[in-house]
């Protein structure tokens, strides 16, 4: 009697007809385990540099030149296999290599964002209250602001001075450096705070970061913890306070990339929304063959803010670079926009088993299931969406499981639980091909969010994939 011979009429059918669930990391051999791992050493490598776009694109321009990228020049000429790289106002970086076909067939764009939620300094940050002295800030993006109370947190950033002179900042990421905290209540008198929804329970106007409690001197002079905070600064960085005018000051969580579990299967780390999908996309770049079309990992800014500014994905930049290159080949800048296809490589939620109710079970991402597409982000009634098409999902899906990547459909949650956007829809808006493809993301926006390592990878393999199509 042979194998099929055992199974029954309705155990045949279903195998034959209905999808199967992924099994995750199961269904991989040690083999490409070993290899996911190894390929995240280099992401938490990464990560530890990266906390914020301008770092972001200092660290991945150095991963460029060592792999032989040149800073693109207008009006050279290039050809097949050429690596280049274009950088907007350190907060963008596209690294670019030229295909066969240059142009002729579109391009191939894998999209990351590198900006992620954190406290920015109000342009007036410095004052002092009861002899201790704070920085005000303006949070940046979407944050459970109860969350950012209490922990370490790092400042990162630049200083413009009235001289012109750029000021690059980093306090509190090396062992010995000082770190800076927002306090809270204690619980022996929280009840009223904790009647609070908990939205409400901590306002913007209370992340207020500690940074100094000590005066100048004893001189009779009003101020004195934050005159001496004043000086500390001018002596390090020769700035007064006047130049916080003109300074972008964050304050991120200063946490270290770290392994999670005692199998070291997930990574926790700060940022992974969006530098997860930023730094397969620019691995799948520097390790690619010479491609039949041109592709262009892009990492863009102000993801998290709506895509807005110069340096957000409605800004024109990385049009005027594809514009470029269409010229270049004696191509029109529409037609080779119309025959485009892009990845918005960014993260999607990971099913939570201890918030199940949050989301669809079956339309849902499982950490370890492999990369997500996510056909449609949005909210309510796909509202705010670009709606990839089925040909475009068809022609995905087939270049997944024609190399064999684990991956996995679903949407951000319940249909009316919230929502939230990518830059899909920006570049869906100039006649490209577009869906959102990413790593599902455990605890997404909080100061230290979870991935797994075998999803990071699958990921990586997947952009790679897509720069041979
Ligand atoms: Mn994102
Ligand atoms: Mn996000």
């Amino acid at each position: 009697m042979s194998e099929n011979e055992k199974k029954t009429e309705a155990a045949l059918l279903k195998e034959k007809l209905a999808a199967k669930k992924p099994s995750g990391a199961l269904k991989l051999d040690k083999e490409t385990i070993a290899k996911a791992d190894e390929f995240c050493d280099g992401y938490m490598k990464f990560m530890k540099t990266s906390k914020v776009e301008r770092e972001a694109v200092r660290t991945t321009e150095k991963i460029a030149l060592e792999h032989g990228f040149k800073k693109y020049e207008q009006g050279k000429k290039y050809s097949a296999g050429d690596k280049i790289y274009v950088v907007n106002r350190g907060k963008n970086i596209g690294l670019c290599v030229i295909g066969k076909n240059g142009t002729d067939n579109g391009v191939r764009l894998v999209i990351a964002h590198i900006d992620s939620p954190r406290l920015d300094l109000k342009p007036n940050p410095v004052y002092e209250a009861n002899d201790l002295a704070f920085f005000k800030t303006h949070y940046y993006g979407g944050i459970k602001k109860y969350q950012w109370t209490t922990i370490p947190l790092a400042l990162h950033g630049r200083i413009v001075r009235l001289d012109g002179e750029c000021v690059d900042v980093c306090v509190g990421e090396e062992e010995g450096e000082p770190k800076f905290i927002v306090s809270d209540l204690l619980p022996h008198l929280d009840r009223e705070q904790a009647t609070k929804p908990m939205g409400k329970a901590i306002p913007g106007e209370n992340l207020n970061v500690l940074i100094g409690s000590r005066p100048f001197n004893s001189d009779n002079e009003s101020e004195q913890v934050k005159l001496n905070i004043l000086n500390i600064l001018f002596e390090k960085y020769g700035i007064t306070e006047s130049d916080f005018l003109s300074a972008e000051l964050d304050l991120v969580p200063a946490f270290t990339p770290c392994d999670i579990g005692f199998d070291r299967s997930l990574i926790g780390a700060y940022g992974h929304d969006d530098k997860v999908c930023a730094y397969p996309g620019v691995m799948a770049a520097v390790n690619a063959e010479t491609p039949d079309s041109t592709f262009i990992t892009f990492l863009c800014d102000k993801e998290e803010i709506g895509s807005e500014g110069n340096t957000g994905m409605q800004s024109t930049f990385l049009n005027t670079f594809i514009e470029d290159l269409a010229e270049a080949d004696g191509n029109a800048f529409r037609h080779v926009m119309a025959k485009s296809t892009c990845l918005s490589a960014d993260v999607n939620a990971a099913f939570d088993p201890t918030y199940a109710s949050a989301f669809e079970a079956n339309n849902a991402s499982y950490l370890n299931g492999g990369v997500i597409i996510t056909k449609y982000t949005g909210s309510g009634g796909k509202y705010d969406t670009s709606d990839a098409s089925a040909e475009y999902m068809g022609k995905i899906r087939r270049m997944l499981e024609d190399n064999k990547i684990l991956w996995q459909t679903g949407e951000l949650g319940k249909v009316d639980g919230g929502g939230g956007g990518t830059i899909a829809k920006y570049v869906a808006n100039y006649n490209v091909d577009v869906v959102d493809l990413g790593v599902p993301v455990l605890s997404m926006h909080a100061p230290m969010e979870v991935v797994a390592k075998v999803d990071v990878y699958m990921s990586y393999l997947a952009f790679a994939a897509f720069f041979r199509t």
